[in-house]
């Protein structure tokens, strides 16, 4: 059955026979839990992105509350975050027990501003510094700042898999940096996470949590023909990828050069789509980063929130499913009566004027101007001209 008949949705995993053999084959091993599928998923991604660790999770939410945990975040704990972001960070920062501390969004690239979050830094133990809509902010910057201040830093790149900083991949630069394997994301496992790490002992640490916290794996207990039996340092979590998700990773990672390639083609159609239309600002790319096209987030600089419905409805009905952007975190209900008025004016700016499009490996040029046309009409119907 194809859900998206003549539909163009907002996005679409690509799985193929290379994924189906992959599985096929773990389920018929007879080992099906995590075992020698995730620990080679972990070296592949661990050897692609030249980082010295990686340990597999269930989700990014899992990986992010292992680093908290591990880059040092105790009860109590502030840490700055960004309120532009996917109620999945702070969860986590929750759940390591954390209190989290919000700061503005640079206007242009949407992710933290590091004089934003110098502002807030003042008492806090780290900064979670998220590289939103698969563009990689400013690393350099905060790890200047984290460095100067004495906090750490701990990265989500959930949605910036395959995303270069200063022409090496995100991860490469010696913060945990956490990666989400959800279909909305750049590669799928279907639900899964990873967190790839410097520190051997801090690697050591996470493994252990994310397995009950013993400090032998089911693997090497097996590989040891059951002779070595596991002792617990410390209470931890079942946060483990299954060897039928890693299998799929596998056969994703094989794809991901042609993805990248795809996503940016398809990113560059779209930007000389709207050159002519002042009224739709594409993503704005910094020169340190090569973004990834997770997903792509346009700006109609003159919309508001009503007008942001009515584009998404006058795209819905020419089968065209988009996006409202990021809403702010701090107009949760869990967070509003605590952390309305917390001034964040970039972070409610973005939220009230992005909206993002449809990008996926296999959109055509044809859909994508089915896209761009749906998009210019609505903006003439739906926004005042002239701009705010
Ligand atoms: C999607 C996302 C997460 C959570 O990922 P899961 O794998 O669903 O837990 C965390 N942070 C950001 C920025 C995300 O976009």
């Amino acid at each position: 059955m194809d859900y998206f008949k003549d539909q163009i949705p907002l996005l679409k995993p690509w799985i193929d026979d290379d994924e189906l053999g992959e599985v096929e084959a773990v389920l018929k091993s007879g080992w099906i839990s995590q075992g020698p599928k995730v620990a080679e998923f972990e070296r592949l991604v661990a050897g692609l992105i030249g980082a010295p660790q990686a340990v597999a999770t269930n989700s990014a939410t899992t990986a992010l509350h292992l680093a908290f945990q591990v880059a040092g975040l105790r009860r109590g704990d502030k840490l700055v975050v960004p309120a532009h972001t996917c109620m999945a960070t702070i969860n986590a920062v929750i759940m390591a027990g954390g209190d989290p501390v919000f700061a503005d969004i640079e206007r242009r690239s949407f992710n933290l501003d590091p004089l934003a979050v110098e502002e807030v830094l003042g008492g806090a133990r780290g900064i979670c510094l998220v590289h939103q809509i698969g563009l990689p902010a400013d690393v350099d910057a905060f790890q200047a700042l984290a460095r100067k201040r004495g906090v750490f830093l701990v990265e989500d790149a959930a949605t910036a898999f395959g995303a270069k900083y200063r022409g090496k991949y995100l991860g490469a630069h010696g913060d945990p940096t956490v990666f989400s394997f959800h279909p909305r994301k750049m590669i799928s496992t279907a639900e899964g996470g990873l967190v790839v790490l410097a520190d051997p002992q801090w690697a050591d640490r996470a493994r252990r949590l994310r397995s009950a916290g013993a400090d032998i794996s089911d693997l090497n207990r097996h590989q040891a023909k059951g002779t070595l039996q596991q002792v617990y340092p410390e209470p931890g979590y079942n946060y483990r990828l299954t060897d039928v998700q890693a299998a799929i990773g596998i056969a994703q990672l094989r794809k991901l050069a042609r993805m990248l390639e795809m996503r940016a083609r398809q990113a560059a159609y779209y930007g000389a789509c709207f050159a002519g239309h002042e009224e739709i600002v594409p993503p704005f790319v910094p020169d340190y980063a090569t973004p990834c096209y997770s997903s792509y987030c346009v700006t109609l600089p003159a919309a508001n929130h009503a007008a942001i419905t009515a584009v998404l409805e006058y795209m819905a009905e020419r089968g065209i499913s988009c996006r409202r952007g990021i809403p702010s975190l701090c107009q949760e209900p869990y967070f509003r009566p605590t952390h309305a008025h917390v001034p964040l004016p970039n972070t409610d700016r973005v939220a009230e004027t992005t909206l993002f499009l449809p990008i996926y490996p296999g959109l055509t040029e044809a859909q994508q101007c089915r896209v761009v046309e749906a998009l210019v009409e609505a903006v003439g119907k739906h926004l005042p001209r002239g701009g705010p």
